[in-house]
């Protein structure tokens, strides 16, 4: 999609530190790091949120979430744990509207989140 800053990153027109991509994913450091680990996972497909995630992604979403095991084995995070955190709309802290996941870790998280 056209001005997407995501779809420009999946689509290598903008850099990014790749951390792991697949044929439906990648998953980039966060140029704003909000934890010592801070990856955001973002589907190739253009999609407004994971709201806006619908039946026939059924198997785009299995795989998103089968990622997050396989991006904090790669930070070396999976046995302190992290954080899975998708932001739907302005109220809940979107600011990029292409759906995405946030993989926080490295620190302790606080409970609840602001
Ligand atoms: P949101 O606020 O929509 O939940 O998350 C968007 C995230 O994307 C933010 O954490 C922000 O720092 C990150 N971000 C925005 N633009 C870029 C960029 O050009 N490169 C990278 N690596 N991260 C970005
Ligand atoms: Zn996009």
């Amino acid at each position: 999609m056209d001005d997407c800053i995501f779809c420009k990153i999946a689509q290598k027109e903008i850099k990014s530190d790749i951390i792991y991509e697949d044929e439906n994913i990648i998953a980039f450091d966060d140029i704003s790091p909000q934890a010592p680990v801070h990856v955001v996972i973002i589907t190739k497909k253009h999609v407004k949120s994971v709201d806006f995630l619908r039946e026939e992604d059924k198997a785009m979403a299995a795989e998103i979430v089968l990622s997050f095991g396989k991006i904090a084995r790669i930070k070396k995070i999976e046995k302190e744990g992290y954080r899975i955190v998708s932001n739907h709309l302005e109220s809940a802290g979107q600011s990029v509207f292409h759906l995405h996941f946030h993989l926080l870790g490295g620190r302790k998280m606080n409970w609840p989140p602001g």
